[in-house]
């Protein structure tokens, strides 16, 4: 087999896969993923001289790592392909409350206000990752469905975080909403326009601030959920470091333009992924 070089010393980030690998037995909404690939020609079976596997794929939408559109349950809610590219990427910001979060726990306004007395107030326009902990049960789809009880986010934390404005909300659970409390956080979300993703892995690997978030689901005309990658970037110390240069070479002197009012923010975020998640491992299996 033939390896790709799979450094990526040539870009000025990290990245980090935020998406679980699908395959039939993961743990799904209603038990069953309906992920299905099927070979439809085998190298062996290929009469041309350039021997070809050629696959066919059949799935839910709302299968393993993917996004809810406000479509979803939003009739007249804009579908999968058409949230602007733009609203897909966005600066991430993880919530850990995987200390407590035992399977009815349910994320509060104060696990936000909590979080923003120790780092600010959440940027707008964030994509915001609740990280329970409950993917740790990803390999045992039983467990991690568990008769659809997990860890979930209540109703009023929803309604903060669009105070907050924020872009969209991932957890690492089957849903943001437990079937027992309704589904206040699909529909206040996905209500005012607001992505969710579901089934998230490797949060934690994840700085709380700092870092940036590419969502990208499968392109379905009308979509109203998709298969997604998930993906985390984080810019490496070097870049940051010349950030760090330029903006002391060129703002000497406090000018109270956009431009360094954006600088600021940037060496804030620099300052905290130097500090804290500059020596991260790339995890060799994803
Ligand atoms: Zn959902």
């Amino acid at each position: 087999m033939i390896s790709q070089n799979s450094s990526n010393a040539a870009l000025p980030f990290t990245l980090i896969d935020l998406t679980h690998t699908l395959f039939p037995e993961i743990p799904s909404w209603n038990g069953t993923c309906g992920f299905h690939s099927e070979i439809k020609l085998d190298y062996e079976d290929c009469s041309t001289d350039v021997k070809f596997r050629v696959q066919q794929l059949k799935l839910h939408a709302g299968v393993g790592t993917h996004m809810d559109a406000p479509a979803h349950c939003i009739k007249g809610g804009l579908t999968i392909d058409e949230i602007p590219l733009m609203e897909l990427a966005a600066p991430s910001i993880v919530i850990d409350v995987s200390t407590k979060a035992h399977e009815t726990y349910q994320v509060t306004p104060s696990d936000i206000l909590s979080f923003e007395n120790k780092f600010g107030v959440l940027p707008p326009h964030a994509f915001v990752m609740i990280y329970t902990g409950w993917d740790r049960f990803w390999q045992d789809p039983e467990k991690y469905r568990n008769n659809l009880v997990f860890p979930s986010v209540s109703g009023e934390t929803a309604q903060l975080l669009l105070e907050r404005n924020i872009r969209g909300l991932g957890i690492d659970t089957l849903s943001p909403d437990c079937p027992q409390n309704g589904f206040p956080v699909h529909q206040l979300l996905l209500g005012n326009g607001k992505y969710i993703v579901e089934n998230i892995q490797n949060a934690q690997k994840m700085p709380p601030q700092g870092g940036y978030s590419l969502a990208l689901p499968i392109k379905t005309q009308g979509g109203t959920e998709a298969p997604m990658r998930l993906v985390g970037l984080l810019f490496k110390k070097e870049i940051t470091d010349a950030i760090e240069k330029m903006n002391t070479s060129m703002y000497e002197k406090e000018r109270e333009s956009n431009l360094t009012k954006a600088s600021q923010l940037v060496r804030k975020s620099s300052m905290i992924i130097n500090s804290e998640f500059s020596e991260i491992e790339e995890d060799p299996k994803s």
